[in-house]
């Protein structure tokens, strides 16, 4: 494969470096130390910015107001916006309502597109999407108890789901629900749309993650379906085709997270030599901090290096042949990724000393926050088996 970054990209990735070292890193002091919904009126007017500047939706085609990116060259792209915890919001291509998007493109009948997509793609409103449950292993979502009923024109959905990130202040949410409880597995399940105001659909609370409880985009929501009734247009593509839509909606999502990552440990990166190359050294101390920080800095650079090179050739996978045939490739970078995700900034927090473990800088918030990395989207054990599985098939094991 070509690794060659088309210049209209590399443009691309300037003008984002800039954007966000110069508006958006002035932000992360607030952020760190107050709540999302109180950054609002400021958040609004980045996203402006970015919209004036064509940095608005990348991974979207440009007849839809996007950036008309291939998934290789927003793989890029995210990286750029990944260096800060803001970036990806500012430019309205955050999880979850990139998948949410993307399904709505490739699978929403056009009032869904007008309701819903729309308004998305020009960030007047944000969603969520309701998958894994309290009751059920996430890892196996193929099994859920959640239920959607017809019932007249309508579809009675019953259940209770937990990890609704950014379900407060959502307008709606993408349900997966059983709809089919006679077919095959893997054809059981409907996805659909409940708008959040629906009867009989409730935000319960914010889940505490990490010791915080978040607010709006920023948070994980515990919600109930309780008799919530929504019209049976709200089913979004074929029912029974849920769980396949997730499946694709999933493979794409797996580089748009890696590649953030790696945005989020080259920011590490640079906080960490930066801080080991100037931080004074006691003197007469022959093995200081700054020696040791030195195989930190060799380590990380040869993992993200190797980890960045995983991901663009999945995602050149993915652009030439498809999910399917990435699938190997799209799980070893899950767990890959997420783990030097993990070491790099275990490293950084640790050649700052004290500083590493305050919200003067993002370090500590990632270190909180992206330990989840290894979890959602498939835990890392689910990945590992699941190529070691097809490597062996071409061994004979059955
Ligand atoms: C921060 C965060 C945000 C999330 N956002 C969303 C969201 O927006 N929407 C949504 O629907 N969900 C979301 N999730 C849920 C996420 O997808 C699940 O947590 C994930 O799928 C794992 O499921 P579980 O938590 O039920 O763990 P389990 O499936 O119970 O797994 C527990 C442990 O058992 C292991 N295990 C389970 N099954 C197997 C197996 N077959 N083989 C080997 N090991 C196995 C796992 O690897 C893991 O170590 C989010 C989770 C987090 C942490």
């Amino acid at each position: 494969m070509d690794f060659t970054i088309p210049e209209n990209t590399q443009s691309m990735m300037r003008a984002i470096r800039d954007f966000i070292q110069h508006e958006v890193y002035p932000l992360e002091r607030e952020f760190l130390n107050t709540s999302f919904r109180d950054m609002l009126p400021l958040l609004v007017e980045k996203r402006e910015k970015a919209k004036a500047m064509g940095l608005w939706a990348p991974h979207l085609p440009a007849e839809l107001g996007g950036q008309g990116l291939s998934l290789l060259e927003f793989a890029h792209v995210s990286e750029e916006l990944g260096r800060s915890p803001l970036g990806h919001y500012v430019c309205n291509c955050q999880a979850p309502d990139v998948g949410n998007m993307e399904i709505l493109m490739l699978h929403g009948t056009d009032e869904q597109k007008e309701r819903y997509l729309a308004p998305l793609i020009a960030g007047e409103m944000r969603s969520c999407f309701s998958m894994t449950e309290p009751g059920y292993p996430g890892s196996n979502p193929t099994w859920m108890g959640a239920t959607a009923v017809k019932d007249g024109n309508d579809y009675v959905i019953n259940g209770e789901k937990w990890f609704t990130t950014a379900a407060d202040g959502a307008a709606f949410t993408i349900v997966m629900a059983i709809t089919n409880p006679e077919a095959d597995r893997y054809l059981q399940a409907s996805m659909v749309i409940v708008p959040a105001g629906s009867p009989g659909f409730k935000l319960v609370r914010n889940t505490s993650v990490m010791g915080e409880t978040g607010s709006d985009y920023a948070s994980h929501a515990e919600v109930t379906f309780d008799n919530c009734r929504v019209p049976q247009s709200n089913l979004l593509g074929p029912e029974g085709a849920g769980f396949v839509i997730a499946q694709e909606r999933l493979g794409p999502g797996r580089i748009h997270h890696c590649m953030r990552w790696i945005g989020i440990c080259e920011r590490a990166f640079d906080l960490m030599c930066g801080w080991a190359a100037t931080r004074q050294v006691a003197p007469g101390r022959t093995l200081g901090s700054r020696q040791i920080a030195r195989t930190w800095i060799a380590e990380s650079r040869a993992e993200i290096n190797a980890a960045r090179l995983m991901v663009l050739q999945a995602a050149w996978k993915i652009d030439q042949a498809g999910s399917s045939a990435a699938r190997n490739e799209i799980s070893l970078i899950k767990f890959y990724v997420a783990g030097v995700l993990q070491r790099v900034l275990d490293r950084a927090i640790q050649a700052h000393g004290g500083m590493g473990v305050t919200d003067n800088l993002p370090l500590a918030y990632w270190y909180r926050f992206e330990r989840a990395a290894r979890i959602y989207d498939g835990t890392d054990e689910v990945h590992k088996l699941a190529v070691a599985r097809r490597i062996l098939r071409g061994y004979g094991d059955t």
